[in-house]
């Protein structure tokens, strides 16, 4: 079953998606060479706990953190753990907060440092990716549009999209159906109706679609070993333009303030 959302379930999931983009940015703030990806971890936790939140990752599946921090060739899922970032690599975090029940998941990848021209390309194009998918996200579409935008986009510009990790409705579970992958043909699949809440998650990588599993199990990384990024928004389906309920505003202030 696909839920439909009302108004006052979608303030509820705007909320928890508000703290979710609060969150990486205050994270962003600390995203520099030489840091940990446990004082990463950490840090995100007990922001939102101290906003009345709770880090929807921990524990799920048994996930031990709070964030999914993924390194350069690391695709999603990357574990926290006393990795130090250095100058030059990039960091997809990506978040979830639940309160009281309901639901946001947003994910932003970061530069570290000076990073080659051709890893920003990379970065910028799976943002813009993210967007054009958005952009179909309205009524009376089909969730393969948005699948066929992302993968339009990527493609154009070189690059693999990953077909083995999707997007997701979200509400009052972090996962809920549909699932919303990141290609497919225009026309096809599950109709979109107004109040149906999607986590759009474009994993884009700079060399082929192919990905493997890490032995930790949780790790997703390019076989190739090539670099990827993931940008992720938190929507709710409206009749002529997706409502985006995440934000990257507070990320974007940070990472453009002159150091
Ligand atoms: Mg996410
Ligand atoms: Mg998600």
């Amino acid at each position: 079953m696909i839920n439909l959302r009302s108004e006052e379930e979608i303030q509820r999931i705007r909320e928890s998606s508000l703290l979710v983009a609060k969150t990486l940015a205050e994270v962003a703030r600390h995203i520099t060479p030489g840091v940990s990806l446990l004082r990463l971890d950490q840090i995100a936790e007990d922001f939102i706990r101290s906003h009345g939140g709770r880090p929807a990752f921990k524990g799920y599946n048994g996930f031990p953190g709070s964030l999914c921090l993924s390194r350069n060739q690391e695709v999603v899922h990357g574990m926290p753990s006393s990795v130090i970032l250095e100058d030059g690599d990039i960091i997809s975090v990506d978040c979830g907060v639940e309160i009281a029940g309901y639901y946001g998941d947003s994910a932003y990848t970061f530069p570290v440092g000076e990073v080659k021209q051709e890893t920003l390309n990379l970065l910028r194009i799976t943002k813009e990716s993210l967007f054009k998918g958005i952009e179909q996200a309205v009524a009376g579409n089909r969730i393969g549009d948005i699948g066929n935008a992302v993968q339009q986009h990527a493609q154009k510009h070189g690059y693999g999209v990953v077909r083995e990790l999707v997007g997701h409705g979200i509400g009052t579970s972090l996962h809920e159906k549909p699932e919303v992958p990141n290609y497919g043909k225009r026309g096809s699949g599950v109709l979109l109706k107004t109040g149906m809440v999607l986590a759009i998650e474009p994993m884009v990588n700079m060399g082929t679609k192919d990905v493997k599993m890490h032995r930790d199990g949780w790790t997703i990384t390019t076989r190739d070993n090539k670099p990827s990024a993931h940008f992720e928004h938190t929507v709710v389906v409206r009749e002529n333009a997706a409502e985006v309920l995440s934000t990257f505003q507070w990320i974007e202030e940070i990472k453009n303030k002159p150091q």
